[in-house]
């Protein structure tokens, strides 16, 4: 009897935990595998190899924001060759390009990134190896980025072209994400005008759709001028222009006391002059802040403007703010969402090999983490947790300008940090070439519905109008700020 009472009250205490449900959990059926998306998925597979290849010659380019000459050329020529107009260029960015294929409505838009992170050099190995030592490297894995979505707009045209679909591919080569300035300054010149919706996804641990969203920010540089002396000899002739670099780091760091959770601010010090014994006249530090929203980051930056002025004051020095960049937070988009969701179980995550696992593993273990190798489930489609902020992404630029979706595709192994030599390894070999291929069959299973079920793209455009609340956007950037574009 007693036994009895001990397990029934254990029943008792556990069946509402048992029974209770993510609340936050979407249900999504698996998309249909229709004869037009087998084909479309056959062109990829068909291409596989000239595919992986050209993600191998970019990864071996590894370009650096603003200075993807070779990595835009081969992408852009490569839709040329299949068919697709092509403007390179826009916006003021060299290595920028639009590519189109068909006519009328819908159109729909797929974004490609493909530029390097500096000092990232890695061979495709799974313990620390520059190939070129002090070189970059994809640590972001554009590489893969810019050559699935370049699959997805060719295996959509294929069929288009077959089945007569009516519509319109425009797929952006986009510049410099890394350093959050391509798509800001193509926003701005209206390069993504007249979008009906757009797809897009980036390389990463999980194999999921996710609703989270990213923070806004604002990225700058200060300059201060000061005086120079003899720092022994007649210090008081002086002014540091390092000491106002000091004071205003000082100022912000009892800032962050008053700032919301959600908000980061960070930075580093380019120039803080030349040696002790000169009292140094120039400095310069680069800043970023980051918030929920556009508004808070705006209000943080006025603040941040005040402590700067303050130090040049406290200084007796002059001082320049030079604005780089900015970008919005993301609108997320559920009924898009649910789409990619839909393909994401109909084609399914990468199926690894031992091998691939294996490399994965030898990964982890040089790096001390847990050896789980590469994620190969799908994560679950939810609702997110209250976000208490994090990176940002000029994807959400484009995310005000038309219903924009996500993807993520498990291509470096799980617990591995972003921006690092492991994604490098990974994405230069088998790794990456079967996550790219995955992402690509995904976002062109979702074209593909896009395309033929108009009332998709008709609830997506309600959800965005929804959300942006009437907010209409507005370029986070000053209106004669030009790119920052590098000689060739
Ligand atoms: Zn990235």
């Amino acid at each position: 009897m007693k036994r009895f009472l001990i397990l029934l009250s254990i029943l008792l205490i556990s069946a509402p935990f048992m029974a209770q449900e993510n609340p936050l959990l979407i249900k999504v059926k698996p998309a249909k595998l229709t004869p037009i998306k087998k084909e479309a998925f056959q062109w990829i597979d068909n291409h596989k190899e000239e595919l992986c290849k050209i993600s191998d010659s970019i990864w071996e380019f590894a370009e650096i924001a603003m200075e993807e000459w070779k990595s835009s050329e081969i992408l852009s020529s490569y839709l040329e060759k299949n068919g697709f107009k092509v403007e390179k260029g826009v916006a003021g960015l060299p290595t920028s390009f639009v590519a189109v294929f068909g006519s009328g409505e819908p159109v729909i838009g797929i974004l490609a990134e493909y530029d390097a992170l500096p000092g990232l050099s890695q061979e495709a190995v799974p313990y620390k190896k520059a190939l070129k030592e002090g070189g970059s490297g994809h640590g972001c894995g554009h590489n893969l980025f810019g050559v699935a979505s370049v699959a997805t707009a060719l295996a959509l045209k294929e069929v288009m072209d077959k089945y007569k679909i009516p519509g319109t591919i425009k797929l952006f080569g986009c510049p410099a994400e890394e350093t959050i300035i391509g798509k800001v300054f193509m926003a701005r010149e209206g390069v993504f005008d007249g979008l009906s919706c757009c797809i897009q996804w980036h390389p990463g641990s999980k194999n999921s759709v996710s609703l989270e969203s990213t923070s806004a920010m604002n990225q700058f540089e200060v300059e201060f001028f000061g005086k120079s002396a003899h720092s022994a000899g007649d210090p008081w002739n002086g002014r540091s222009a390092l000491d106002a670099i000091e004071l205003t780091n000082i100022g912000l760091n009892y800032l962050r006391e008053h700032l919301k959770p959600t908000a980061r601010i960070h930075y580093v010090i380019l120039d803080g002059g030349k040696a002790p014994n000169v009292v140094p006249d120039y400095a310069r530090a680069w800043y970023y802040v980051r918030d929920i929203d556009r508004e808070s980051v705006e209000k943080n930056y006025q603040w941040i403007l005040k402590i700067i002025e303050g130090a040049s004051k406290m200084t007796d020095t002059t001082y320049k703010v030079k604005f780089i960049s900015g970008a919005h937070e993301f609108l997320t988009n559920k009924t898009g969402g649910e789409i990619v969701y839909s393909n994401l179980l109909l084609v399914g995550s990468p199926l690894f090999n031992e091998e691939e696992q294996k490399f994965a593993k030898e990964i982890q273990k040089n790096l001390g983490i847990e050896e789980k190798g590469l994620e190969t489930v799908i994560e679950p489609f939810s609702y997110p947790q209250r976000s208490l902020g994090g990176g940002s992404t000029d994807v959400a630029e484009v995310s005000w300008l038309t219903p924009t979706t996500t993807l993520e595709i498990a291509c470096k192994p799980s617990g591995t940090p972003g921006h690092h030599w492991s994604t490098v390894a990974c994405g230069g070999m088998s790794i990456g070439h079967k996550c790219l291929i995955t992402a690509a069959k995904v976002m062109t299973g979702a074209g593909i519905d896009l395309l033929t079920k108009p009332e998709i793209i008709k609830k997506m455009r309600e959800e965005w109008m929804e959300k942006k609340k009437g907010r209409e956007y507005k370029s986070p950037l000053p209106p004669d700020l030009k790119p920052p574009v590098k000689e060739k």
